[in-house]
């Protein structure tokens, strides 16, 4: 039977590197696991269209064009996780409650998605402003210099709750938040565990 965790954070919080230890402590324990990144989906979409030339570009399109990824990538995703056999097959999804567009705040996870994702849990994964700030200036792999101001990470960070208990009352999925603490990714990671066994 396949069992979808939704995982979602302000971008920098660590949710890639916390999914990507808790995936092999799943595959450890015997499940079948599945991590995909929303954003993938969307930016392989979004590229193969001629519009963008890396992920952190996707939220400065104009609205129609995230929309039309966003849908095409939440269908995709639900396709690829059927796809997997096996008893015990968790698909874990790596994505956002909420993204900061050019426009104003917009919904990860509004009713489209979460009908075509069928979550059974939405993790939120937190951490100190401070922290999310550092990590993220830290992280050269990334651009996300126009979301690290303190205030903006503070703002993002209640945002991310009050979006993803809107997306849990609608899909009806149970909704936990998970401190990753500096240097204390695996035990983040752990925790996630507990909650994919327990769903
Ligand atoms: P985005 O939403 O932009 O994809 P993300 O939430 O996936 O961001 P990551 O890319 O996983 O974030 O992590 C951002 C940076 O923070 C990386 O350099 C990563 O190594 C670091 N990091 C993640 N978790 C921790 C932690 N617990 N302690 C210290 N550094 C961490
Ligand atoms: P990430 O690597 O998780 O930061 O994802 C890259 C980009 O994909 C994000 O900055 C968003 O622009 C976009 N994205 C990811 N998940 C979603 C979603 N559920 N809805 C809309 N856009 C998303
Ligand atoms: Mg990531």
């Amino acid at each position: 039977m396949l069992k979808v965790v939704v995982v979602v954070g302000v971008p920098g919080v660590g949710k890639s590197t916390v999914l990507s230890i808790a995936s092999r402590k799943l595959l450890e324990r015997g499940y079948a696991v599945k991590l995909v990144n929303f954003g993938d989906y969307m930016f392989d979409y979004l590229k193969k269209a001629g519009l963008v030339e890396t992920r952190d570009h996707i939220r400065t399109l104009s609205l129609s064009v995230q929309l039309e990824a966003q849908r095409t990538a939440a269908r995709s995703i639900r396709s690829d996780l059927e796809s997997v056999s096996g008893d015990r097959v968790v698909g874990i999804v790596d994505t956002h409650a909420v993204v900061r567009t050019s426009l104003g705040y917009w919904p990860g996870l509004p009713l489209a998605v979460v009908e075509e994702l069928r979550p059974n849990a939405i993790v939120v994964l937190e951490a100190e402003p401070d922290e999310v700030v550092s990590r993220q200036l830290r992280d050269a792999s990334r651009y996300r210099a126009d979301l690290s101001l303190r205030e903006r990470v503070e703002e993002m960070l209640r945002l991310n709750r009050y979006y993803a208990i809107a997306s849990a009352v609608i899909s009806g999925a149970v909704l936990r938040f998970i401190l990753n603490r500096e240097g204390l990714a695996e035990k983040a990671a752990e925790e996630l565990v507990e909650v994919v066994e327990r769903i």
